[in-house]
């Protein structure tokens, strides 16, 4: 059964960038309808961290924390280099503090400031330590009513007793809950609300992270009655005297004919599941996890690719934004994956070792320059997978991927060989198939640089970055710890994407190019369907989300035929 519909934009997906294109359409007076694969909102953006990298952002301005736009100009052209795609960055770089503030005045969307949250290359010129990176405020998702079961929810590895967010500032309280009468009365009222929730929702309702972003535009979008097609995807565009005039959009048994007069606003987020593409275009060995929603097959790469759009240039190194990742076992008896951010690689007392038992990186690294290392040193030795190497007081102490700090009982983790626990490290190294000699000597090494608290193989400790992600109290190097306390710990470690590099060229307008570099007019792409204009590098928390609403705002201000706020780009 074929329907007919009429619009002025229509907006295929609704993650984050999606979303954000919709509301940006409505709020500047055009007719919009969302067409979404799945049955719910929120794609990878409802299970991400939710951080957005905005330089020059006001929220952080106006809690002391200066940044600059200007300085951030000089640390992209130093780090994504001085090459074309810089009006983009440009663009970015103008727009970003703007479109932020525009969308909190117009919308339910509230930012924080995350404060101090050092850019990934902090030792770079241009790189900031705090104020460049803000958060979604927490959200009720009780205000969504029904709505609430629309909302994607976050990864399991990401919820406390089955379905409690909490946010990265709930963290220190709650392990240091015993620790002093405010931290208790936080980590009560953090578990009396989940309690309470529990009664009457299948998961808890203060949202956090990026399922308070995505449930902030849900909201949004609900409160301006913009229509949402779920289980609805966009199949075909309709293409008439070189214009993009409509599309058509697939559900289970019917068929949508749109007509769109002012576009068509790409925003699948990326291929993540989409064998062809990853092949094509990621690094070798090809990485066989994705932490994108397993509905992100590359449609809108595919659609655009069709109609004879340039697909984003080779200089996108490897094409993945990158975690390294653990392989966990669910209670339902399905596999997921534990992304290792920041609790644990960089605190003091873990290694990373390759299967000859040496160690390849500095493991106090960002997690995307964590994997680029795990490919690099692939070339010579065998690195993916990797291990990671502790003893019983790290564990104890900070955890290990799905074992949280002071966790009692490891007995499921390791019955299910996702931990794995031996009295010498050359049994731990057999363990894994490694070589235990090589353990044996490069622990021995790695204690000598906890004394000294110098790493002279690969610098730990060195950056902001990993610091920050370390240990204060430990000394004298907050990254660097002995490994010595049998029995000992090691977890398997495989590179995943957590977004894609790679996409549909485009002008600062998040035009679509064609291969001579010409807008296709009327077809807009964003968030990971655009090809990131950070080409394969990774600057700062908020990467992929920053641009990819400060896009999205751009592409839906474009087809409404105005102007998008912009400000000079300002020095400190
Ligand atoms: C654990 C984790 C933490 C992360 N943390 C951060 C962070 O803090 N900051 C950051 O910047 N990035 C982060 N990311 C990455 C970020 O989540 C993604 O880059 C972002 O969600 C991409 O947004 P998007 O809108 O392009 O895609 P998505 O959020 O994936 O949304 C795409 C939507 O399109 C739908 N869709 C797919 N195909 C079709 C079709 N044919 N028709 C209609 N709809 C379709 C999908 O179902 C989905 O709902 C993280 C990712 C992970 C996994």
């Amino acid at each position: 059964m074929t329907q007919q519909r009429e619009v002025d934009l229509l907006v295929a997906g609704a993650g984050p960038a999606g979303m954000t294109a919709a509301l940006v359409a409505s709020l500047q007076g055009l007719s919009v309808l969302v067409c979404e694969k799945s049955g719910q909102v929120g794609g990878t953006g409802s299970t991400s961290a939710g951080t957005l990298w905005i330089p020059g952002n006001h929220q952080s301005r106006d809690a002391g924390f200066s940044d600059s736009a200007a300085q951030a100009e000089t640390y992209l052209d130093a780090l994504v280099g001085n090459t074309s795609g810089r009006e983009l960055r440009t663009a970015f770089l103008k727009t970003g503090p703007a479109a932020i503030d525009w969308l909190e005045r117009n919308s339910a969307l509230k930012f924080l400031p995350c404060g101090r949250h050092p850019d990934y290359r902090s030792n770079m010129k241009g790189a900031a330590v705090a104020g460049r990176a803000i958060i979604p405020e927490p959200f009720d998702g009780r205000l969504l009513g029904a709505d609430f079961a629309k909302l994607r929810p976050p990864i399991p590895e990401y919820m406390l007793f089955g379905g409690m967010m909490i946010a990265k500032a709930d963290i220190p309280p709650l392990l240091g809950r015993f620790k002093s009468l405010a931290n208790f009365a936080h980590a009560a009222k953090l578990l009396a609300r989940y309690a309470l929730d529990r009664l009457r929702y299948p998961r808890g309702t203060r949202l956090t992270m990026g399922n308070a972003l995505t449930a902030r535009l849900f909201y949004s979008l609900r409160q301006r009655g913009i229509e949402i097609l779920f289980n609805t995807s966009i199949a075909a565009i309709d293409c008439r005297d070189g214009r993009v005039a409509g599309a058509t959009i697939a559900a289970a048994d019917s068929e949508i004919c749109v007509k769109a007069r002012k576009g068509v606003v790409l925003a699948t987020g990326g291929y993540g599941h989409n064998a062809g593409y990853r092949k094509a275009f990621m690094a070798q060995p090809t990485p066989v996890h994705s932490m994108a929603s397993e509905f992100n097959q590359g449609d809108g790469v595919a659609i655009g690719e069709k109609l004879g759009a340039r697909i984003a240039p080779q200089e996108h190194r490897r094409s993945g934004l990158w975690t390294p990742a653990s392989v966990t076992p669910r209670a339902d008896g399905s596999k997921g994956l534990y992304p290792h951010l920041l609790l644990d690689r960089a605190k003091p007392g873990l290694i990373a070792v390759n299967a000859r038992g040496e160690r390849f990186v500095n493991e106090a690294v960002s997690y995307h320059d964590f994997v680029e290392g795990m490919f690099d040193a692939n070339a010579s030795a065998p690195s993916i997978p990797c291990y990671l190497i502790c003893d019983a007081a790290f564990i104890k102490k900070y955890g290990l991927g799905l074992v949280y700090p002071g966790a009692g009982n490891l007995s499921r983790l390791l019955q299910a060989g996702y931990l794995k626990r031996a009295e010498t490290l050359e049994s731990l190294a057999a363990a894994f198939g490694i070589d235990g000699e090589a353990l044996r000597r490069t622990v021995a090494r790695h204690n000598g640089f906890a004394q000294t608290g110098i790493d002279t193989d690969f610098g730990k400790g060195e950056t902001e970055l990993n610091r920050f992600n370390g240990d204060d109290a430990h000394k004298p190097n907050p990254c660097i710890g002995p490994i010595a306390t049998a029995p000992y710990y090691g977890m398997e470690i495989w590179p995943a994407d957590i977004a894609v590099s790679t996409g549909l060229s485009t002008d600062a307008n998040a035009r679509v190019l064609d291969q001579a570099g010409q807008p296709i007019a009327g077809l807009y792409a964003c968030g990971n369907d655009m090809a990131s204009m950070m080409r394969g590098s990774y600057p700062g928390p908020g990467t992929t989300l920053g641009p990819g609403m400060v896009f999205a705002y751009r592409a839906a201000t474009h087809a409404a035929g105005k102007e998008p706020l912009e400000e000079p780009i300002a020095g400190a």
